[in-house]
């Protein structure tokens, strides 16, 4: 199996430290908004990528950490944390924010039929584990204290910045941040003190004074907890290059004199026009704006798929209308289709490299297009092989059952209700007439043939 490796800008061959099992930890959310469909693309790579180290039969121990503390709205240390910031907004307390959107995340997960990982982990369950971690670091002389915080002395690692290649021009460019009382521009909060004005929701008693983590020393402390160090793949969103992932890596290696992880993956961003779309900005768009124009998760699932994680892709509604046709009519192929028997080699070993890769899901999609489109084989053989491909896919295939056209007689009872009430105009009964048949597990569509009615 290949996969390019952000730190060593290279494709390479997957060796995991210990045969069969492969360690993962992936960024979690920042839990003070919705996440959208940007944010949510990220997610959705990085579940390929663990159902494909699946595919491969190893056994994966899936870490990801729920940042409910210490993200700023600033990346330069500086600004209001984001949950403080939504709790303000919302009227409600940091801590009923967080639940509130940790719960939303993880429905948004399910939605999109994201497989669980194995442990969710919160920053503030483990402050223990960042203090322990700050005072190692302090202990090695990379930590020194300011009158807000504590911060990391990147002066001290000569290395700091390989993951990015962070080089001068960087510098420079970073010369326009706020340097405050840090001894370099790059330097950054381990913990921060609260303010003296302000009263905080969230703050913790610490060898240097009450306050709270900084944003990425969570993510050092979490992933060494439940993976050790080093660990074998890292993954996030492309932005968390040049500063989160950076300073976990110095962090992590500083105070443990060993790498962080052996590979890193970063899945490119969703773009809305130019721009990429960002919680701040009012190009925010969420699965349930999406819902809410009758599209499925998984036809926004079955569009990701057909564009390469590493490269930038751009938002627009026909491209998911698009999905959610091809998506549809791939329903009502397998819809005629009889139980799987047999399989397909030839196209399994093929869909094995593509995926093998570095996880090419466009290209895995068009071998199962060749294969539908296949005169030889016949249908249940092509289906065996077809829900094997969905066990990376996760496009819900399995749930598809054979179109037995006669519908069960309460169903047809339902339908003929809502279509006198069509017929009466009565069009709120009508609409909750369809709520029913469709919480029963069957689609409906008033077509200009009348009104058509189908397994799920
Ligand atoms: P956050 O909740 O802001 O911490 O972000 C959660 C994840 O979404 C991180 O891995 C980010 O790198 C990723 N992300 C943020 N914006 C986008 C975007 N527009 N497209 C893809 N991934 C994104
Ligand atoms: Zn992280």
């Amino acid at each position: 199996m290949k996969i390019y490796n952000t730190l060593t800008r290279k494709t390479e061959e997957f060796k995991p430290i210990k045969n069969g099992r492969v360690g993962v930890y992936a960024c979690g959310p920042t839990v003070y908004n919705f996440a959208h469909i940007g944010n949510l693309r990220t997610y959705v790579f990085e579940d390929i990528l663990k159902r494909i180290l699946l595919y491969n039969d190893y056994k994966v121990k899936h870490i990801m950490n729920i940042t409910d503390v210490g993200h700023l709205t600033d990346d330069a240390d500086s600004g209001e944390d984001k949950m403080e910031k939504g709790a303000k907004r919302e009227g409600k307390t940091a801590w009923q924010i967080a639940k509130f959107y940790t719960t939303a995340f993880k429905k948004d997960l399910k939605d999109l039929n994201i497989v669980a990982p194995t442990k969710f982990t919160k920053a503030t369950d483990n402050i223990k584990e960042q203090i322990d971690l700050i005072k190692t670091l302090e202990k090695k002389g990379f930590a020194y204290k300011t009158t807000d915080g504590v911060y990391f002395d990147t002066s001290k690692l000569p290395d700091y910045g390989k993951l990015a290649n962070l080089k001068n021009q960087e510098l420079k460019a970073g010369a326009r941040v706020e340097m405050g009382e840090k001894k370099n521009i790059t330097d950054f909060a381990l913990w921060k003190f609260s303010p003296a004005d302000q009263k905080r929701q969230m703050e913790w008693l610490s060898p240097w004074g009450k306050g709270f983590p900084g944003w990425h020393i969570e993510c050092s402390a979490m992933s060494a907890k439940y993976l050790g160090q080093p660990f074998d793949i890292h993954c996030g969103g492309i932005d968390h290059v040049p500063v989160h992932h950076t300073n976990e890596i110095a962090q992590s290696e500083a105070a443990n004199d060993k790498p962080l992880a052996n590979y890193w993956l970063h899945g490119e961003f969703m773009l809305m026009g130019e721009d990429k779309m960002a919680k701040s900005s009012d190009n925010f768009i969420t699965l349930e704006t999406l819902k809410n124009k009758n599209l499925n998760p998984l036809a926004y699932r079955y569009l990701l798929l057909q564009t390469h994680y590493r490269k930038q892709l751009n938002f627009s509604w026909s491209a998911v209308e698009a999905a959610q046709n091809g998506l549809e009519h791939l329903y009502n192929i397998i819809k005629t289709w009889g139980r799987p028997k047999g399989n397909c080699e030839a196209y399994e070993k093929k869909f094995l490299e593509a995926i093998n890769n570095d996880l090419d899901t466009p290209a895995a999609l068009a071998i199962m297009w060749d294969l539908i489109k296949d005169p030889i084989y016949p249908p249940e053989t092509k289906k065996t092989t077809i829900l094997k491909f969905d066990k990376v896919f996760g496009l819900g295939l399995n749930k598809i059952k054979k179109d037995s056209s006669k519908l069960p007689a309460s169903i047809q009872k339902l339908v003929h209700k809502r279509n006198q009430a069509r017929t009466d105009k009565n069009w709120s009964e009508s609409d909750n007439l369809r709520k029913e048949i469709e919480a029963l597990g069957y689609i409906v569509k008033d077509t200009p043939e009348g009104t058509k009615v189908s397994k799920i």
